[in-house]
């Protein structure tokens, strides 16, 4: 072969891997899905592939946002987070991708980024770990906290509703649908009462601190909270774009979010329930705007009724869905996640809220 011909054949090679390397699809974006649409969370897309020994600055805001949701422990008094992504950091991710049911990658993909600058409920997600036997399932507070045997009728009252611009008999009749979905599936009946001294539950909007030690942050980011039994109180944030009737996922608002699917989760809260990390349960941490969620799945009803046992009425939930997860021995089989000192730290801080 002369040195033309190889020089000939290379040119070719060359070529064919041009065209080859030419006529790949273009890369999506993963980060893309993450609209640029203002909230707290929204400089997290800047951590995006950030791994462990990395510096970035402003990674501490992360770590406050792991701290917030019980996946970190606080900074020693006196000092603040840094911007490194160190091993203790690095656990905290892991902790948080196996909660979230994602991939435990250890370091900041985009799937996970994506999902921490999603709009969430503002419990923390550690409280009390239930498993069983590896497989991701319901969770419930510290104690196990619930409504006493005694209590099954639960009188709840709308005791903020000045700072919301919806009407209070379009919110009552919300609140009401929310209600009846967890009562037809364990023997608990709620009732609407205008007295606030009879009400076992609260529900209210607020704007911004208002009292309770867990402020809430403007549009998106967090959107809600709800205290354990027996505590009773619900707290919605008020600059959230509320939809309380209508198709949410007709609104004409970018960050529209549908008041019913909170309410549904929110209550789950109130009855005991922690948060899942089956992504299509109503107790999953995360709701995505302009989207109804609104059907308890069989994780959120096997959860709920091992706490209460079921409606004699109840005739299952279908599809089947993650049935396969259920623990249907009940708590027998459950084994406790202990927690680590460093996660019992901050937990003292969130008994204060509990
Ligand atoms: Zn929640
Ligand atoms: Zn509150």
């Amino acid at each position: 072969m002369t040195t033309s011909n190889i020089l000939l054949q290379c040119l070719l090679l060359m070529a064919v891997v041009s065209l080859t390397v030419t006529a790949l699809p273009p890369i999506p974006d993963p980060l893309s899905k993450v609209p640029n649409i203002p909230n707290p969370w929204l400089t997290f897309k800047n951590f995006s592939g950030c791994h462990m020994g990395e510096n970035r600055t402003g990674l501490a805001s992360m770590k406050k946002y792991l701290n917030d949701f019980g996946y970190l422990p606080s900074p020693l008094s006196n000092s603040n987070f840094s911007d490194s992504f160190d091993s203790e950091f690095q656990d905290a991710i892991l902790s948080y991708q196996r909660h979230l049911g994602l991939n435990t990658t250890g370091y900041l993909d985009d799937k996970t980024i994506e999902t921490m600058v999603s709009p969430r409920c503002g419990v923390p997600d550690i409280i009390n770990g239930t498993y069983t036997h590896g497989r991701h399932l319901y969770t419930y507070f510290q104690g196990n906290p619930k409504w006493p045997t005694s209590t099954r009728d639960l009188k709840y009252a709308l005791i903020a509703t000045s700072a919301s611009t919806i009407d209070v008999a379009t919110l009552s009749d919300v609140f009401a649908r929310a209600f009846s979905r967890w009562a037809a599936v364990i023997p608990m009946n709620f009732t609407e009462t205008t007295s606030t001294v009879d009400a076992d539950i609260t529900i209210g909007f607020y704007n911004g601190s208002h009292g309770d030690g867990e402020a809430f942050d403007g549009p998106l980011g967090t959107l809600a909270h709800a205290f354990s039994p027996t505590d009773g109180r619900f707290h919605l944030d008020a600059s959230e774009t509320w939809i309380a009737s209508g198709d949410v996922t007709e609104s004409s608002s970018d960050v529209a979010v549908d008041l019913e699917s909170v309410a549904v989760h929110e209550i789950g809260h109130l009855l005991g329930l922690g948060h899942s990390t089956v992504e299509g349960a109503i107790m999953y941490p995360t709701l995505t705007v302009r989207t109804r969620k609104v059907e308890l799945v069989q994780d959120d009803v096997s959860g709920v009724q091992n706490l209460y046992g079921s409606n004699p009425d109840f005739k299952g939930v279908a599809p089947a869905g993650v049935a396969g997860e259920m623990d249907s021995s009940g708590s027998g089989e459950i084994i406790r996640a202990r927690m680590g000192l460093g996660v019992a730290v901050t937990f003292l801080v969130l008994t204060f809220l509990y």
